[in-house]
């Protein structure tokens, strides 16, 4: 079975990746993607990439991503890094979209899925963004890549970085997740133990990566990972033959699974390759005990405010404040989504409930989206027709410590 890097050979040359420039999301200022950029230093807004769509339109067959072999990169015309030799590859993308027929029913249902993101490299969708990220800061010569992280993405750095033969620096939370902890060391990544919580971490980081001159890889403070988080929802569109499903419900830290679908879905249409302009509503679910979507969603803000003594099992949505918070909030608006907080305790109990009814043991975040369609079902904002997908962004194995 043919897997990444393919041979130099099967690629057209010059037409690997269709990147042309970032593009500030806050300002619109241009910067070449060349040259090592972190994000817009005149409004500090994060930078996203922009590629030769008009181009895609012309030369790229939809299908034809259809029939390479399986894996995130069989989009690599719309992914950012332009030679194969520098895609570091670990087997992500192409998870399962599982229909949940035992669920459905019991909720009235009866198109229900959900898209497994737990067979990805570490457990959670967070390989997706690093394995872009990795391999673009591979590419501009980076040895030494720095993150503070709530767990996941600091195992999926330690794990592309290691692959890659780049040196990993982790600040994490002293209380993340024992299996965050263990896979990064594993992978030989150096991991620092921080009293307090992401945003702590976050600050931390980035003193040591102003000083020491490590390239921080921080949610959005980069423009890569967005890119890698985007192929799910090139993988939903392609799984629905070219249309989008009507809601998809999304646990949300940082945002970048929210903002990068969204941005796949403009991408998608300005290519001409989905069969109507229905859009998915997009649902933002976080945890009772940090929901600074959730406020700003409900009181009409632009901006989030920052959440104190932020607390959830969930560890992944412990991020008090997002850097895209306004890019999220504006994406939730334009698809009339909606944000929604549950209780640590209801996710529990929608852990249980999917493992038993459908076998799928997911992350506490993936656990929350079920608790957040309970709700919906209740508030009639969803509507029994409807193509619902429920994102489990990672394996309930990767949280063992909280069964305790
Ligand atoms: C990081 C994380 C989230 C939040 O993802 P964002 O795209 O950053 O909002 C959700 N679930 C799990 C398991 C995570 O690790
Ligand atoms: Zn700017």
């Amino acid at each position: 079975m043919p897997t990444y890097p393919l041979p130099k050979n099967a690629f057209k040359s010059q037409e690997t990746s269709l990147l042309t420039e970032l593009e500030c999301s806050g300002c619109g200022k241009i910067y070449s993607d060349k040259e090592i950029h972190t994000f817009c230093p005149d409004c500090q807004s994060p930078l996203l990439a922009q590629y030769d769509l008009p181009g895609a339109r012309s030369r790229v067959d939809r299908d034809a991503i259809r029939r390479r072999p399986d894996g995130m990169w069989r989009w690599h015309e719309l992914l950012p890094v332009r030679d194969p030799e520098n895609f570091v590859f670990l087997g992500e993308g192409d998870t399962t979209l599982l229909p949940v027929p035992s669920l459905g029913t019991q909720l009235g249902l009866p198109n229900l899925y959900v898209k497994d993101e737990s067979s990805n490299p570490t457990g959670t969708f967070k390989a997706r963004g690093l394995a872009a990220a990795v391999s673009k800061a591979k590419e501009l010569g980076v040895n030494k890549v720095i993150i503070p992280t709530a767990g996941n993405a600091g195992g999926a750095m330690a794990a592309y970085a290691a692959r890659a033969g780049i040196q990993a620096l982790i600040y994490m939370p002293k209380d993340t997740p024992r299996a965050n902890i263990e896979e990064s060391k594993m992978a030989g990544a150096e991991v620092v133990l921080v009293d307090g919580i992401i945003s702590d971490a976050a600050g931390m980081a980035g003193v040591k990566a102003r000083e020491e001159g490590w390239f921080d890889l921080s949610t959005f403070k980069e423009p890569y990972r967005v890119e890698g988080k985007k192929i799910m929802g090139y993988e939903l569109a392609e799984a629905f033959n070219w249309s989008l499903p009507d809601v998809i419900i999304y646990p949300t830290g940082g945002g970048t699974g929210l903002v990068g679908m969204w941005k796949a879905f403009n991408e998608l249409e300005a290519m001409g390759w989905l069969a109507d302009t229905k859009r998915p509503r997009m649902v933002s679910v976080q945890a009772e005990g940090c929901a600074p979507v959730v406020k700003a969603f409900e009181s009409g803000a632009l901006f989030c405010d920052f959440w104190t003594n932020a607390h959830t099992l969930a560890s992944g949505l412990r991020v008090p404040k997002s850097f895209a918070d306004e890019l999220i909030l504006k994406d939730l608006r334009a698809s009339n989504g909606i944000a929604i907080a549950v209780s640590d305790a209801a996710i529990q109990a929608c852990q249980h409930k999917l493992c038993r009814m459908e076998g799928i043991f997911p992350a506490p975040e993936g656990a929350a989206t079920l608790a957040a369609l309970e709700k919906l079902v209740e508030q009639k904002w969803i509507d029994p027709e409807e193509r619902i997908i429920l994102f489990n962004t990672g394996s309930g194995l990767k949280y063992l410590d909280q069964l305790d």
